[in-house]
């Protein structure tokens, strides 16, 4: 089925078309149908809009191009009609909106220690969720395939799947190419360094599949769901494993050239050569303060005695990690405490450079060592403000994450939804009502 009025117009009249009978689903919408489109679809699916009165004013197109869009968009099974809206004299405009069931997403958020998966609406509504512990350093092979059988779980035990599979998101431990979708020499995988993980779930889902580093995903889904709903400008800082972070600039997730940006975890803070992070530099601020690094340090305060509850914790399980340390600060062990606060700091004071570079109105900490205790928190915002620039952090909020565990799931569906629905992708899909089946909607274009 065509769009009307989406006969290329470059063709012109009188032309002869090259192939006498061309292929309908493979023939490009015009440039400007095309957009259009989008900017009705995004008022529509980002709740910005909710009539068609609403959508001529907000989008500057004409009544009748709206129409004739919204009417596409309802034959298409993408935007449904409700009930009539609140009346401004005269006849009560009917409302529209998204229809988020229209097919289902799956998600997985793979941690260096954790998997997430989930299943979810167009509009990253979480149908079913499942996290387990998990070994990224056993390598792609088996990290994969236990993804495949949760994601085979999830299809099989959520109660009414809406729709078909329409896309697949990803977020990894390390640097991402995301053009690729394949990890480039991260430093805590062995074995992914340019693995094809876009190629491998699309091969067996037949899906469009995107992948990204974990900081982005997590940043995707506090700015869509979470505490940075509404900033434009925002850095979310992970401390996790691992220490990164993703950036939210003038409203876009910003990845970079290659996809690269935020790897703050790797500024060096010290030139001491006993430092040596896994990256093999030395000095780098995650061999200092990331949860590691933290474990690390709660382990050998317990075995030289200078920490009871360490001792205790190291006794028991064998080892110490950074959560370990965190509840041990929350009991006031002042070893822990003395731990959490000089990783505060030495993030704060990589975070003062960076609000003094790129002036957020917020900075987001998530990742599972911030997410217990407060004086981790209060380090870093006590470093931030003594370092930064008056004029950078008049106005700076400095904040935890909302969501906690579930920002990644969250992040990498709004990833999915963002990278279909974009100008790039849609064009490549709609006339067939679906991206269910298109892997290739995800695939960078040739030339
Ligand atoms: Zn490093």
């Amino acid at each position: 089925m065509r769009i009307a009025g989406s006969v290329p117009s470059r063709r012109g009249g009188g032309v002869p078309a090259p192939d006498p009978e061309p292929r309908l689903e493979s023939m490009p919408l015009a440039e400007e149908t095309l957009d259009a489109l989008v900017a009705v679809l995004d008022e529509i699916r980002l709740g910005r809009s909710r009539s068609r009165a609403e959508l001529v004013a907000r989008t500057g197109l004409s009544r009748g191009v709206v129409a004739q869009r919204v009417g596409e968009l309802i034959e298409r099974g993408l935007v449904v009609e409700g009930a009539p809206g609140p009346s401004t004299g005269g006849r009560p405009p009917r409302q529209v909106a998204f229809r988020a069931e229209a097919g289902h997403l799956l998600v997985a958020d793979l941690g260096a220690t954790s998997i997430d998966v989930a299943i979810t609406t167009l509009d990253g509504r979480i149908l079913a969720h499942h996290d387990e512990p998990a070994d990224i350093a056993s390598g792609p092979e088996r990290c994969l395939q236990r993804v495949d059988e949760l994601f085979d779980q999830l299809v099989a035990t959520t109660y009414a799947v809406p729709g078909a599979l329409w896309g697949i998101g990803v977020g990894v431990p390390g640097p991402v190419e995301f053009r690729t979708g394949r990890p480039i020499s991260p430093p805590i995988m062995p074995g992914w360094d340019g693995y094809p993980v876009r190629e491998r779930f699309a091969a067996r889902y037949r899906a469009p599949v995107w992948v990204d580093n974990d900081v982005n995903i997590l940043a995707l889904g506090e700015w869509r769901a979470g505490v940075a709903a509404g900033h434009d400008n925002v850095v979310v800082i992970k401390i996790g494993t691992g220490i990164g972070a993703g950036i939210i600039s003038d409203g876009r997730l910003h990845r970079g050239a290659q996809g690269s940006a935020g790897d703050v975890g790797h500024i060096q803070v010290t030139d001491d050569p006993a430092v040596i992070c896994r990256c093999g530099n030395i000095g780098c601020l995650e061999a200092l303060a990331g949860g590691a690094a933290l474990g690390r340090a709660g382990e050998a305060a317990a075995r030289e005695g200078r920490s009871r509850y360490l001792r205790a914790v190291l006794d028991g399980s064998g080892t110490v990690r950074a959560a370990d340390v965190a509840q041990a600060a929350s009991q006031g062990d002042p070893v822990a405490v003395g731990l959490l606060q000089s990783a505060g700091r030495l993030v704060g004071l990589m975070l003062a450079t960076v609000v003094n570079f790129f002036n957020p109105s917020l900075v987001v900490i998530g990742g599972g060592v911030a997410q217990s205790g407060d004086q981790l928190l209060a380090a870093i915002r006590e470093t931030v403000y003594r370092r930064s620039l008056p004029l950078a952090t008049r106005d700076l909020l400095i904040q935890r994450s909302s969501l906690g565990g579930l920002a990644g799931v969250i992040g990498a569906s709004a990833m999915v939804v963002d990278q279909l629905f974009a100008r790039e992708s849609i064009g490549r899909w709609v006339e067939a009502g679906s991206p269910s089946g298109m892997p290739e909607v995800a695939l960078p274009r040739a030339g």
